[in-house]
């Protein structure tokens, strides 16, 4: 299974621009197709334990438990409709916002049951730059940020834990280069996660212009749940993210657009998570997102064992009072 990436840019500028040649988001390689037709309980609330590795070689970037647990809250509202910026949603497109019933907590326990604060520091000479991977074309075992021997930091297992590293990708000037990039369903369980790096992580400094309200985090964890940008990757308007309720959109967005903004014959919705505008104009997911991402966890879904792995529900069957596995 080749490595699906898919990158959020910082900011216009000249670099950016070449950087959309070298870095760009790309297409999974095989098309997602049509999602499973099952489907898990409308009412579920799916957990997610979550690691976040710290890796950094200068103090600022060892960011602090405080920062961390914000970009937790940042995930809770985002995914649960509990965002305020909510608010600014367009009437027009008001009777799409979705809660995707999807909430974030700091893993309790390690692999090996151990207690844990989710969190592991890593000081270390490997940056964010070290896993990033955008034609493929990087063996995995020369991705060294996924390599604890390699002075990055092991994945845990990615069907049991969404893997967060946190780390530094600044361009040749010092300032952020590249915000943030994630894994698709159905990547190598050795890079499966998102890596961000530190300024635009939670809400709390060092943070970049534009990444302000920790939106990378939401972003790439929609990547991870199976979503496509809403531009459908490439700058036209037939391509697709194969979700029905975003309407078609022949390009990106970037910083703060002024609503409306028009492509493909209607209104574009550049508040989406799933754009690349600024973290103070994305603020919403779609019904039909909400719906592509639970899909994921649901039978042929491509984080279906991860799903069976942490639902309350499934486990209430696994251990409870008529499961057969209970043991005496
Ligand atoms: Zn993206």
């Amino acid at each position: 299974m080749p490595q699906l990436y898919c990158s959020r840019f910082y900011k216009i500028s000249l670099t950016l621009l070449l950087s959309y040649a070298v870095w760009g988001c790309r297409k999974p390689h095989h098309e997602p197709g049509p999602p499973p037709i099952t489907s898990i309980p409308e009412d579920e609330i799916v957990h997610i334990p979550v690691v976040v590795h710290v890796l950094y070689n200068k103090a600022s970037f060892n960011i602090s438990d405080e920062k961390i647990q914000t970009q937790l809250r940042v995930l809770n509202e985002d995914f649960r409709k509990k965002n305020a910026d909510l608010s600014k949603t367009p009437a027009e497109f008001a009777g799409l916002t979705a809660d995707a019933g999807i909430e974030f907590v700091l893993a309790t326990k390690d692999p090996n049951g151990n207690p844990t604060n989710g969190i592991i520091r890593v000081l270390t000479q490997v940056d964010g730059w070290n896993g990033n991977n955008p034609s493929g074309s990087i063996p995995i075992a020369d991705l060294t940020l996924f390599h604890t021997a390699q002075g990055g930091s092991d994945a845990w297992p990615s069907d049991h834990y969404l893997n967060i590293w946190v780390a530094e990708m600044s361009d040749r000037n010092g300032a952020m280069g590249l915000a943030g990039y994630s894994s698709y369903p159905g990547a190598d369980a050795q890079v499966d996660g998102v890596v961000i790096d530190p300024r635009a992580f939670g809400t709390l400094v060092p943070l970049s212009p534009g990444h302000l309200l920790g939106r990378t985090a939401t972003h790439e964890i929609g990547h991870w749940l199976n979503l496509l940008h809403i531009f459908g990757e490439s700058d036209n308007c037939t391509s697709t993210d194969f979700v029905d309720d975003t309407p078609s959109t022949a390009t990106r967005y970037l910083g703060i657009p002024v609503y409306p903004q028009f492509s493909c014959g209607h209104s574009n919705m550049f508040m989406n998570f799933m754009d690349y505008v600024d973290d103070e104009a994305m603020y919403l997911f779609t019904k039909g997102q909400r719906e592509r991402m639970r899909k994921t966890f649901a039978t042929g879904g491509g984080r279906n064992k991860f799903y069976l792995n942490v639902s309350e529900k499934s486990m209430d069957k696994a251990n409870g009072p008529n499961s057969p596995f209970q043991t005496p």
